[in-house]
């Protein structure tokens, strides 16, 4: 019995194999899978009818057969080495893919087990169980993972994390991984206790626990500037296995976005509560610096072609930096690019950026945006903010600066009408001087003023002489022109703090503060003079007279009244003169001008307590 090998048909025993009882064919053909027997030396010893339909034979042919008729040289060359270890006592298992006899693909796990009694082995059983079911579904979870994988990969600014019942990590993956500190390979395989640093494990594992039964949980996390969404939900799949997964989001942005309705509401109250502009702008910088998170925010009008000046700035100006500022249109800087082109702007600054680009280089910053304010439609200044790093501003903060702008130049342009409209109620359209209404609200002031201070005050009233005679020689178009004259003539004549107002008509009041009674009455003297000594054009020479009134001769009265009936008093004693109240009246009497005087009397009525005036 030399070389003997149970691969050698011929060599193998030739003796008949018993009968297979019919109780055990029942038992092995009730086994959802091919089961057979082969001995030592290769022979079919049992088969069930799963196992003899799989091969093509009829049980019967089968029983005895040796496994090379079976099999086929191919599939024999393929198992060879697991035959022979099974033979060898080693229990063997592995997967083939066969095709079956109605040629579809088949996978299968294949197990010998080797049938060992009294230490020798007599043959092993073979159990080949058809896997097809749980390979294609397994096949098909892979296709998913992989779409989850690419789709969670392909999203900027998010991640995903796909993990099973015990907390360990099926799926990591996400551009957004690294910013949390973790790499793919690290978290896929392992369970949340041995990965995760610090305290996170404990602090997630409720959440992971709360989203493998069935409930969604939310919470933030913030990683340097940016703000993440994570939540942490249930996945349900086809074959039940508990799962969870967590997304994380890169809500930055969005919650910015939300900071940024919430100040442009804010500001837009203010502004709809008509806050003064200057007031505005300085809100402005100050929550555009902090949204932001820039080193400095300001806003900024243009004064002219290369100047500027900072209206409002945050942090508070500081005071080597000065509020009027100087610029080359070729400067590098952003505030100057908008002063430049009109429109919104960035700039990371460079060594040959000019001169603001190198002061700002000096300061330490690095970049800078700005936008825009325009008011009537033409430019007013900008909004701009400033960074030390070289990607604090970015094209999205100049988007939304415009937004501030914006706000501004409604402020603004709110303030100029109100300031319109008030210069309009308050000024005379003809002479430009301020008019009645304008001249009571600063004597109001005035008068509390002298009182609470003890200063004297003292009020002139003019009139032109005659005046109507102009009109009727002239026109009112050439009384117009006269009038305006005139109130040019006298407003050439009065101090920054002196006002010269037309009451109505051709009268005018002239207020002169900390002034008393007999200075008054030499600057009312001036004044006729400078109407007396030069021709008005076509309509020659006028003259005017004037009545004074100092605060504390007043002491009943008003002091325009007791001006009023010192001015009568003028008009009385002849004309081109000016008159004191409570003083010898006239007190200085001018030679006529080139007007000639006559004796008519004033077309106005005399007032109350004139004989307190010495005629
Ligand atoms: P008197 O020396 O007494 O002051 O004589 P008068 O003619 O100046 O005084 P009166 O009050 O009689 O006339 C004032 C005139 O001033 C009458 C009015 O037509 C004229 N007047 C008032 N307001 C204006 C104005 O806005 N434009 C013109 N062109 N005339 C005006
Ligand atoms: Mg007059
Ligand atoms: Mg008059």
């Amino acid at each position: 019995m030399t070389n003997r090998s149970p691969l050698n048909r011929d060599d193998a025993d030739p003796s008949p194999l018993p009968e297979i009882p019919a109780q055990l064919r029942a038992v092995l053909n009730g086994i959802p899978a091919l089961v057979g027997y082969w001995d030592t030396g290769l022979r079919n010893r049992l088969a069930n009818d799963a196992y003899c339909e799989w091969f093509g034979f009829a049980p019967r042919q089968l029983h005895g057969m040796h496994v090379r008729d079976v099999l086929g040289e191919t599939v024999l060359e393929a198992n060879l080495p697991h035959i022979e270890a099974a033979l060898a006592g080693e229990r063997q298992q592995f997967d083939r893919t066969l095709v079956d006899a109605a040629g579809q693909s088949r996978f299968t796990e294949v197990t010998y087990t080797p049938d060992t009694q009294g230490g020798a082995v007599q043959g092993f059983f073979v159990l080949v169980t058809d896997i097809t079911e749980r390979v294609l579904a397994d096949r098909r979870r892979q296709r998913d993972m992989d779409r989850y994988r690419a789709l969670a990969r392909s999203v900027p600014g998010v991640f995903v994390l796909l993990f099973d019942a015990e907390l360990r990590y099926l799926i990591a993956e996400g551009q957004e991984l690294e910013t949390f500190g973790y790499r793919r390979e690290e978290l896929e395989g392992q369970r949340i206790q041995d990965v995760l640093k610090g305290n996170l494990a404990s602090e997630l594992e409720p959440r992971y626990l709360a989203a493998l039964a069935g409930r969604e949980v939310s919470w933030n996390r913030q990683i340097g500037h940016r703000t993440y969404r994570l939540n942490a939900g249930p996945v349900y799949s086809d074959d039940e296995a508990a799962a969870g997964m967590v997304v994380a989001v890169d809500i930055t942005e969005r919650l910015q976005q939300q900071k940024v309705w919430e100040a442009l509401h804010e500001i837009a109250t203010e502004v709809a509560r008509n806050a003064a502009p200057a007031a505005i702008s300085e809100r402005v910088a100050a929550i555009v610096r902090d949204l932001f998170n820039v080193d400095s925010a300001a806003v900024v009008r243009f004064t002219g072609a290369s100047s500027a000046e900072i209206v409002a700035m945050a942090p508070m100006l500081p005071p080597t930096l000065s509020r009027r500022q100087i610029f080359a249109p070729t400067d590098e800087s952003a505030t100057v690019r908008v002063a430049v082109t009109g429109k919104p702007a960035l700039v990371r600054y460079r060594a040959e950026g000019g001169q603001a680009a190198e002061q700002m280089r000096a300061g330490g910053f690095q970049s800078a945006a700005a936008a825009p304010i325009r008011v009537g439609g033409s430019l007013w200044g900008a909004v701009s903010l400033t960074s030390k790093s070289r990607t604090g501003v970015t094209e999205a903060m100049m988007e939304r600066l415009a937004q501030f702008a914006e706000l501004v130049e409604i402020a603004i342009g709110n303030t100029e009408a109100r300031t319109d409209l008030e210069q309009q109620a308050t000024t005379d359209a003809l002479s430009g001087l301020p008019n009645r209404r304008a001249l009571e609200r600063h004597l109001a002031e005035h008068v509390a003023q002298a009182r609470s201070r003890g200063t004297r005050l003292s009020a002139v009233v003019l009139d032109i002489d005659h005046f109507k005679r102009v009109n009727d020689t002239h026109g009112h178009l050439t009384g117009d022109v006269v009038l305006a004259e005139v109130a040019a003539r006298l407003r050439t004549l009065a101090r920054a703090q002196e006002i010269v107002a037309r009451f109505g008509g051709e009268e005018f009041v002239w207020l002169l503060p900390e002034t008393d009674g007999a200075e008054a009455l030499r600057a009312a003297e001036r004044a006729r003079k400078a109407i007396a000594s030069e021709p008005f054009g076509e309509v020659g020479f006028l003259t005017i007279s004037a009545g004074v009134c100092e605060q504390s001769d007043a002491a009943a009265g008003s002091l325009l009244d007791c001006a009023d009936r010192a001015l009568y008093e003028a008009k009385n004693g002849g004309r081109n003169r000016t008159s004191r109240y409570g003083h010898a009246s006239p007190a200085v009497q001018s030679a006529p001008a080139g007007q000639a005087q006559n004796g008519q009397a004033r077309n106005r009525q005399a007032p109350n307590g004139t004989d307190t005036l010495g005629a």
